[in-house]
């Protein structure tokens, strides 16, 4: 099983260090002084198909934060696209900037150009500060790009999927701790009311969940009052808030050392990539806690499965729903052998995806 050291969250550590220690089969620089655009396209494994991840806008303190990010998300994306039974690998795209400043058409048709050059081994989609619009611009440049609108036959916003998906990982993750999977009742906290996070308010509410939000703008907690009753919270209470179960829809990384010490819940399940900060620490110290955490790239994995079967070109919502189902029985499964094996649930996890990518690499015929 592939370890992510300590080291690798530092600055200092060699970029090759970085890619040897999480396995990456390339990594791209792509730079544009035209346009302005710099980015990193990461495609970390290839063994089940194409790498498939979305490209994320971001303004990065850091060059070196942008590469650790991109290395971290695409092998997330090698584990998510494995657990979810997809035929597609892992990879992952960076852009570094702010995209309220230097996004437009020309910086999005030269990242396509970039993706076109790699050559179909890497497919990309939306991330954070991509829209469906970006995604065309991609594919006026190259046809190794999915996440397209429904008008131009893509499959669409992929977040109602994604929410899905998380729900179905919460409501296992109930069974597991409660014994029965129902959430009427249950006090859910939100960070994040973004794309995922309102759909899965939605389903919460529906069952009966009494659900407190938090967002860090007030357009987005508004999306969400108007619809809906909750309880609002500051980002900086999200962490002692007194729930049952803590759903993370914002950025990775809440999960950590300060963190943990404060949480009050016996669940933790949502939808952002990479909430472990430390995987192996952070997973050990929540066990340690009696929080269960269901893995966030097994429960968020219904996006990509939407976005996969455009890519297969025989996508329906029946059948990305029925497939997204199947992440209850998955967690479920995880939970039973972390207590057997005495693994973290994320070790588990990792353990399941990490397998499937080794026997399905061991059936194919030398060419
Ligand atoms: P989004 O950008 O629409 O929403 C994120 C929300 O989090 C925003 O409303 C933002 O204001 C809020 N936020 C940021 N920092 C915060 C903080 N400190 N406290 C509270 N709120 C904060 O993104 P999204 O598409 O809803 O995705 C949410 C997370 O799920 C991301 O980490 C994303 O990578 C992950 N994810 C999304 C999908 C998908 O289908 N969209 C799929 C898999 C994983």
């Amino acid at each position: 099983m592939i370890e992510l050291t300590e080291a690798t969250h530092k600055e200092t550590v060699s970029i090759f260090t970085e890619i040897e220690d999480m396995n990456h089969e390339q990594v791209v620089l792509c730079h544009d002084k035209e346009t302005g655009l710099k980015a990193i396209i990461a495609i970390h494994n290839t063994v089940l198909g194409p790498a498939m991840g979305g490209t994320r806008m971001w303004n990065y303190a850091t060059d070196q934060e942008a590469l650790t990010d991109a290395l971290r998300l695409s092998r997330g994306m090698t584990l998510k696209n494995s657990i979810a039974g997809l035929n597609i690998g892992g990879g992952k795209a960076v852009i570094i900037g702010d995209a309220s400043k230097i996004k437009n058409e020309a910086l999005m048709r030269r990242f396509g150009k970039f993706v076109h050059s790699v050559s179909g081994r890497y497919y990309t989609a939306e991330d954070v500060n991509m829209t469906t619009r970006d995604m065309e611009y991609i594919r006026m440049e190259t046809p190794y790009v999915t996440g397209l609108p429904e008008y131009v036959g893509g499959a669409g916003d992929p977040s109602p999927y994604t929410a899905y998906g998380v729900y179905m990982g919460m409501k296992a993750a109930a069974k597991e701790a409660y014994g029965l999977d129902s959430l009427t009742g249950k006090k859910v906290l939100v960070q994040g009311t973004g794309n995922v996070g309102i759909n899965l308010i939605d389903l919460l509410i529906k069952e009966g969940a009494l659900v407190t939000i938090s967002d860090i703008f007030e357009d987005k907690i508004k999306r969400v009052t108007d619809r809906y009753k909750v309880e609002i919270i500051a980002p900086d209470q999200v962490a002692g808030a007194n729930v049952d179960i803590y759903a993370p829809c914002a950025l990775g990384g809440t999960l950590n050392h300060d963190s943990i010490a404060l949480l009050h819940c016996d669940i933790v399940a949502g939808a952002a990539n990479n909430q472990l900060l430390h995987e192996i620490s952070d997973g050990q110290a929540l066990v340690d806690k009696g929080i269960l955490y269901a893995p966030d790239f097994l429960i968020n994995g219904g996006g990509i499965t939407n976005v996969y079967y455009e890519y297969a070109g025989n996508h329906s919502r029946e059948r990305v729903m029925a497939q997204t189902e199947l992440i209850y029985d998955t967690t479920l499964r995880v939970f039973e052998m972390s207590q057997k094996s005495a693994q973290t649930p994320h070790q588990s996890a990792i353990k399941i995806a990490e397998d499937r990518i080794k026997s399905i690499g061991n059936i194919k015929l030398p060419s």
